[in-house]
């Protein structure tokens, strides 16, 4: 056996190598060969991983043969979809690229969507809503569906319809033994409970059967008030949702936009406090529980109004291009002044450019609230208003700032902090740090017990962290 090491870790046997590149119809890529660095680069340009290996797949089949690889190597496995949620770079690891998997196939009777790993979100909408449905995608159609989906995947519609886990009929997965298996809570009730919130730890997802809804239109948009307005603004959003009805899914967000000449002129550098809604019944409905706001006071600028939902990604407007980012997030026991008043001191920039370019505070709860907590292994569904901090981090020196601050932002809302997170939106490291915070204790131990029955090696050790119970 000729194992090679290498400064760039080629740390498998060339011949085994040789044989899978014979048995693989996608691209086998080892540091030497061209299209390394494409194949390896993450949508968020922090991330600068450098895997061993990385295997861009075509089907099921690619995968379950790159599994079969790392086991026999002995190398552990990540996934990239899209690049826009690496929790743990995937150094001197298998990557198993899922990108050119674009297979989807929407059923109109059943409303329901087969959904290969490869696929983002706005393959999805674009096909759902030529039939009249809607997937429960989130804000960006540019973040990848299955991803998303196993954190748990909070969207625009998520009051209405739920997460997007809750929404799932089955997944397709390779398991660390190299085995293509199907999970729902028909077959393999225990991994799909798993998979349901427990992110990529038991298998690389090959697909999955999700339920689609029939949504066309909704009403939804942004109110822009000035920045000092912002302390009145979340007291008045506080009143506004405590009876919310479940169409209307919404935030309230403090929001500094960048100097950039192609941000529009009238957002170019300046700071907002904003509401962002979707309303996804009846439009008359909507736009009477927007006027709220309107009678009380003008916004700077309205663009709510009724929207085909395929527009959707406009309510959000993320970025589309890979950019160089940095966030957090943690849901709070509720929504009152004193929050209001440290995020004003921690967002809004008082001297000098911000270091944060948002906070976010997404109203959950409804249908979310309403699943059995014992269904699913993600947790917090008791949890009503979920914090998310971004900030754009170009340089070594700009992410330690902005992690530095975040850090500093969550120890002043100490009191507030409910106590778990939302998985989706940690980064990087605190991810892996902070997963026993997404699951309930006893979910915990049973996703550590799941581990031990799939992935006893802890093979997929790129995802949330969760050792395999001890035999
Ligand atoms: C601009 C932006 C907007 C977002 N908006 C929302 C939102 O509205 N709501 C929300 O809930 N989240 C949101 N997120 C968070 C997003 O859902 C997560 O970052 C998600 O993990 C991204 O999935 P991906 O496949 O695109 O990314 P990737 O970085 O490719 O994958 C992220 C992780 O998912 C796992 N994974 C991906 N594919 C597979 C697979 N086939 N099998 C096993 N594991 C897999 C792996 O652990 C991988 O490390 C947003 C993120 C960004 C950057």
């Amino acid at each position: 056996m000729t194992i090679t090491s290498s400064p760039i870790n080629q740390n498998y046997d060339l011949q085994e190598l040789d044989k899978l590149r014979t048995r693989v119809g996608g691209q086998v890529i080892t540091p030497k060969d061209d299209g390394y660095d494409t194949a390896r680069q993450a949508w968020n340009l922090t991330v600068n991983q450098r895997p061993a290996l990385i295997v861009v797949a075509q089907n099921a089949a690619d995968i379950v043969e790159a599994v079969r690889f790392a086991q026999e190597q002995g190398l552990e496995v990540a996934v990239k979809a899209t690049g826009h949620g690496v929790i743990r770079e995937a150094n001197n690891s298998l990557l198993i690229v899922t990108s050119q998997m674009t297979d989807i196939h929407v059923n109109p009777d059943a409303q329901t969507a087969w959904v290969s790993a490869g696929v983002k979100w706005g393959r999805v909408l674009e096909e759902a809503q030529s039939v009249g449905l809607a997937p429960l995608l989130g804000s960006a159609p540019h973040v990848g569906a299955v991803g998303y989906t196993l954190g748990g995947g909070m969207g625009w519609l998520a009051r209405k319809y739920g997460l997007a886990v809750d929404s799932v009929n089955q997944f397709e997965l390779v398991t660390a033994d190299g085995r293509l298996l199907r999970a729902s809570t028909a077959e393999n009730a225990d991994l799909f409970w798993g998979l349901c919130g427990g992110g990529g730890s038991f298998g690389v997802v090959t697909g999955m059967e999700i339920r689609l809804y029939p949504v066309s239109t909704v009403y939804g948009g942004n109110l822009y008030y000035p920045v000092h307005k912002a302390k009145e603004v979340f007291a008045k959003y506080r009143r506004w949702v405590a009876n919310a009805p479940d169409e209307l899914t919404s935030s309230v967000l403090l929001k500094n936009y960048p100097p950039f000449p192609q941000v529009p002129e009238f957002l170019r550098g300046q700071s907002f406090v904003m509401i962002r809604a979707c309303y996804c019944g009846p439009v008359e409905q909507g736009e009477e529980i927007l006027n709220y706001w309107r009678a009380w006071l003008a916004p700077l600028k309205d663009d709510m109004k009724a929207m085909p939902f395929s527009q959707v990604a406009t309510i959000s407007n993320d970025p589309v291009d890979p950019v160089a980012g940095h966030g957090s997030g943690a849901w709070l026991n509720s929504l009152n002044d004193e929050i209001a008043d440290i995020l004003i001191r921690y967002i809004v920039p008082h001297s000098g450019p911000p270091l944060l370019g948002s906070a976010e505070i997404r109203h959950a709860g409804g249908v979310i609230s309403k699943v059995d907590p014992a269904a699913t292994a993600y947790g917090n569904r008791d949890a009503d208003h979920i914090l998310q901090v971004v900030g754009g981090a170009p340089t070594p020196e700009a992410h330690e700032a902005v992690r530095h601050h975040i850090v500093q932002l969550r120890r002043a809302l100490t009191p507030h902090l409910h106590g778990g997170v939302f998985m989706n939106f940690l980064a990087g490291e605190e991810t892996r740090e902070r997963t026993q915070q997404g699951f309930s204790p006893e979910a915990y131990i049973r996703l550590q017990q799941l581990k031990a029955k799939f992935d006893p090696q802890n093979r997929f050790s790129h995802s949330y962290d969760i050792p395999p119970a001890a035999k």
